[in-house]
This record gives structure tokens, C-alpha cells and sequence, in this order.
């Protein structure tokens, strides 16, 4: 029998009063004031009471990635790297089957995951999505980008053999600064989706400085051995199946390196889903 871990939240959001207050507070001034589209500020649809501010025209814009997908990292393969998500709608099951080749990263350094899953291309109105999300925290754009990321997945991902959803931490003063954890709201209603539990099993030991500010090389130095078990879930590693969840992809440095500290540990296999992957700037001009 498998042995789980306390799933029931971890560090996650303690927000007390202040917290509640600010809840109520955006509930009831939600219900006052229209909520505008960040693109084109027209009124969006009220169907929930904190709707988030897209209209139903810019998100069908959203750029997804589109197949065929490298089978270990994800990297899509083809000409065109993007589609509207209007357009990745029409896109047959076929396509999306999991019989594609590898990429030619992946052939020359292989990767520690039996595959890394990303629904959206991290550029245009997806990145200005994530920047309201983490920087302004808006915390309802977390629930909205895990519902959009689960039905891109769909078709491309089975829960079955795996055994739990690790969201990547932050470093605690990050997350006291932020409030949340990005990455455990997404895996928080991934994990109802696929029917996994959460299991909030690293920490990240010391801060590192942003990733974005590196060049490729430096990535994965900069984060030296970050993420550490938690000591009460070390005896649950061996044999695991585990697949991280984490925002944005960029050179793969985060996950290659909390992969490492599972691996130690005694996973068995590992796999990714992320929200968003960066690509070279080739890629995107043809879609912009
Ligand atoms: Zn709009
Ligand atoms: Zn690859």
C-alpha cells in the first residue's frame, strides 16, 4: 500500500483576517464595478463573482503550441510552433497522439522525464496574463489558467501510473512576498482534473535570483541544489512516479534540477506539466 503524504496543504496560503477581509472586499466590489478585458477593455460576461478580465474574443486568442510535440521535452516540431486556441480546437486527436519523434536536444542530452507536457506558448497576451497573476497578484487567473491548461492536456495525458502532482516551491520570503504559490494553484485543480493527489513534498532551501535575468549557461548553475525534501516525506520517494508542475519552461534549469533531488531521493520516474514554455524568438514572430 502506498504510503502518501500529508496532502492536506503544507505552507500553502495562511491568509487569517486580512486575508478574508481582502476576499470579501473584492467579492463585493466585484458585484459594484464591471471588470474590463486587459486587451481591449471591453466589459466581460459576469459568470462567476471575481471573473477574470478577458473577453471571450481575446481568449480565444491565446497562443497555444501547437503539435506535433518532441515526445520527451515537448518542444512542438513543426514549421509553426503556435495557434490561436480558436484554432488548436480544430485540431484532430490524431495529431496529438503521443507517437512523435524526439528532438534533436533531446537525442543529444537526454532528458530526466518520461515526457514534459505545456499547453501555451509564454509570450503576448499569455505572459501579460502571468504578469497580472504573480506581480499584481491576481489570484483568480491560478484556477482560470489550470482549467484552460487541463483541456489542452486532455487528450495528450493519462493519470494512470502516476502517483502524485509536486508542485515546485518558492523560496518562503518569495512566497510570504507573493502571498501564493503559483505552481501549487495550478497543480490544486490539475490534481482534480486528472484525479491526482498534491503532494507538496520539496522546499527551496535558499533564494536563487530570477532566472530570467540569466543567460541559458547560467541557469542551471544558478540554481545549484536548491530544492530539499521535506525530512517527514524522504520514505515516501522510492518508487514513486511523480510528475512536477511549474508555470513557465524556459531552458528546463528549474525542473532538471528538482528532478535531480527526487531522483536522489529514489523516484522511480518523473514527468512535467507546465503552464507555458518559452520559445526563440523565430517562433513567435510568426504568430505576432
Ligand atoms: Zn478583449
Ligand atoms: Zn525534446
Amino acid at each position: 500500500m502506498i504510503k502518501k503524504p500529508d496532502l492536506s496543504g503544507g505552507s500553502e496560503v495562511k491568509d487569517g483576517f486580512w486575508g478574508l477581509g481582502k476576499k470579501i472586499s473584492i467579492g463585493f466590489l466585484d458585484l459594484l464595478l464591471p471588470v474590463s478585458c486587459l486587451f481591449c477593455e471591453k466589459t466581460v460576461d459576469r459568470h462567476k463573482l471575481t471573473p477574470v478580465p478577458i473577453c471571450q474574443h481575446d481568449e480565444q486568442e491565446l497562443p497555444v503550441l501547437r503539435p506535433p510535440f518532441c515526445r520527451l521535452c515537448g518542444f512542438p516540431l513543426g514549421s509553426s510552433k503556435i495557434v490561436s486556441l480558436n484554432q488548436f480546437e480544430q485540431i484532430t486527436e490524431s495529431v496529438l497522439s503521443f507517437d512523435t519523434p524526439v528532438c534533436g536536444d533531446c537525442r543529444l542530452t537526454p532528458v530526466d522525464f518520461e515526457f514534459v507536457l505545456a499547453g501555451f506558448s509564454f509570450t503576448g497576451p499569455i505572459r501579460t496574463i502571468v504578469h497580472d497573476w504573480k506581480f499584481n497578484r491576481f489570484q483568480p487567473w491560478g484556477e482560470w489558467l489550470a482549467v484552460k491548461l487541463g483541456r489542452l492536456l486532455m487528450d495528450r495525458f493519462a493519470s494512470d501510473g502516476w502517483d502524485c502532482l509536486l508542485p515546485i516551491p518558492l523560496y518562503y520570503k518569495k512566497y510570504e512576498e507573493r502571498g501564493f504559490n503559483q505552481s501549487n494553484q495550478l497543480a490544486s485543480k490539475l490534481g482534480e482534473i486528472f484525479d491526482l493527489p498534491v503532494s507538496r513534498l520539496l522546499y527551496k532551501e535558499f533564494a536563487t535570483p530570477a532566472q530570467s535575468a540569466l543567460k541559458r549557461e547560467e541557469r542551471l548553475t544558478n540554481l545549484k541544489n536548491c530544492f530539499k525534501i521535506k525530512d517527514s516525506y524522504r520514505d515516501f520517494f522510492p518508487g514513486k512516479r511523480i510528475i512536477f508542475v511549474d508555470d513557465i519552461y524556459t531552458t528546463g534549469a528549474t525542473l532538471k534540477t528538482a528532478a535531480r533531488a527526487a531522483l536522489t531521493a529514489g523516484a522511480e520516474k518523473l514527468a512535467a506539466i507546465v503552464l507555458a514554455r518559452s520559445l526563440p524568438k523565430q517562433a513567435i514572430k510568426s504568430f505576432l
